[in-house]
């Protein structure tokens, strides 16, 4: 069990109000609030080892290098990778799906055929086309149901040796949705295929085994899982790494530089061109070590009483329909009021001190499917209450009084 008023007072930002009310803050599929102790790690770099790494002799750039580094085995653990420099520390998920998709270019030809699933973010879309305009290879769609489950018949069907990788994330944005990501990789491997999956709305809610899921590719950013913006990982099978050619060229990602002829470094630092982002991987890192003194599955017990409790009283609104409703599914929820736009919802909900998400949550194909504009997007984390639902649950009734 978790003591969530003792987690709350770790989050300062919980206490502010946001026009004269009391913040609820229901945002955060698209941004984490950060702890105390993630704050402190950042504070701490700045104010006593602040230095460049790999470079120095002089013992700050050590200490920063050392704690990079920490970070980088923390990582490692957390997501049980077989070895250190399998993890790339980088801005993001975004970044770390372009890493690969740019790397995928020399690897790829003409009438090649690459799976995408029909709820991607766009972040997990867009490299993709951009590959495909580059090599001529084919971008085919795993199609979705009503509920927003993919449709893994017509993936199995789908799947041919003409398919060089499946993209998928682990966990919807949008819908919340719990990917079969365990039996979709085992049948790429079936007809030789690598598989990328978008880990970002996964790492907040579940462990994730590298080893055991057998992935090829898997792809982390720290700000979904209470570290700092612009940072994140992405984990490679060390042969795949190997293979793929590097993203960046500049310092730090190099072994020998002449006009001549550049050799280039050894993993991970290949793809770690230029100064990265220091203080944020060693804050990833403190993220981790928060989120793992809480547990894992502590969390998504209490995240998941709280998304059946939020379910059900929104549901009791008259006219309030919920996008996504598979039995997997973790503490978001997608909805709509019949003859209401989502955006008006998501204003007046403001006003009463309640942040939500309104829009198409980086994921237009999604709302194509159900042809919506978009959605109000309530997602919980493990800080939130259930008195934090009540008052949702009455805001968005005075929202569809008010707009009635
Ligand atoms: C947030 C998110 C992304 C993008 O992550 P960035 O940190 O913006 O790079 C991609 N995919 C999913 C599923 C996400 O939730």
């Amino acid at each position: 069990m978790i003591d969530v008023a003792k987690i709350r007072k770790d989050f300062p930002i919980l206490t502010r109000e946001v026009n004269g009310k009391p913040l609820i803050y229901l945002d955060n599929a698209a941004t984490s609030q950060t702890p105390t102790q993630v704050i402190d790690a950042i504070v701490d770099y700045y104010t006593n080892y602040n230095a460049n790494i790999h470079r120095g002799v002089h013992t700050l750039s050590q200490e920063a290098t050392d704690a990079y580094e920490e970070a980088r085995a923390k990582v490692q653990h957390h997501f049980n990778i077989a070895k250190p420099h399998e993890v790339i520390l980088t801005a993001g998920t975004t970044h770390s799906i372009n890493i690969v998709a740019s790397g995928f270019t020399s690897l790829l030809k003409k009438g090649d055929e690459l799976l995408v699933s029909a709820m991607e973010h766009h972040s997990n879309i867009v490299p993709w086309q951009m590959l495909c305009e580059r090599t001529g290879a084919i971008l085919k769609v795993i199609p979705m149901n009503e509920q927003g489950e993919l449709e893994m018949g017509v993936y199995h069907e789908l799947l041919s040796d003409a398919t060089k990788l499946v993209f998928c994330n682990h966990i919807s944005n949008a819908l919340g949705t719990i990917n079969p990501i365990e039996a979709m990789i085992k049948a790429a491997h079936e007809v030789g295929a690598a598989v990328l999956v978008d880990g970002a709305q996964a790492a907040p809610h579940l462990k994730a085994d590298m080893q055991k899921l057998d992935v090829d590719f898997y792809t982390v950013s720290a700000h979904k899982i209470c570290g700092p913006t612009g940072v994140g990982m992405l984990y490679g099978k060390e042969e795949w790494l190997a293979k793929l050619p590097p993203y960046q060229g500049g310092g730090e990602m190099i072994a020998e530089v002449t006009f001549e002829k550049t050799t280039y470094a050894d993993l991970p630092h290949k793809f770690e061109a230029g100064t990265p982002n220091i203080c944020g991987g060693i804050a990833f890192g403190a993220a981790l070590d928060y989120i793992n003194a809480i547990g894992l599955e502590h969390i998504a017990a209490y995240e998941n009483e709280l998304l059946e409790y939020a379910t059900t009283k929104l549901l009791t609104i008259e006219g309030l329909k919920i996008y996504g409703t598979s039995v997997n599914k973790t503490s978001v929820i997608s909805f709509n009021i019949e003859g209401m736009h989502p955006y008006d919802i998501g204003s007046i909900l403001d006003k009463l001190g309640v942040a939500v998400r309104t829009g198409h949550h980086c994921a237009q194909p999604i709302m194509d499917f159900y042809k919506i504009p978009g959605t109000v997007r309530a997602s919980f984390s493990f800080y939130n209450t259930t008195e934090e639902v009540d008052v949702l649950v009455a805001s968005v009734e005075r929202a569809r009084n008010m707009l009635a």
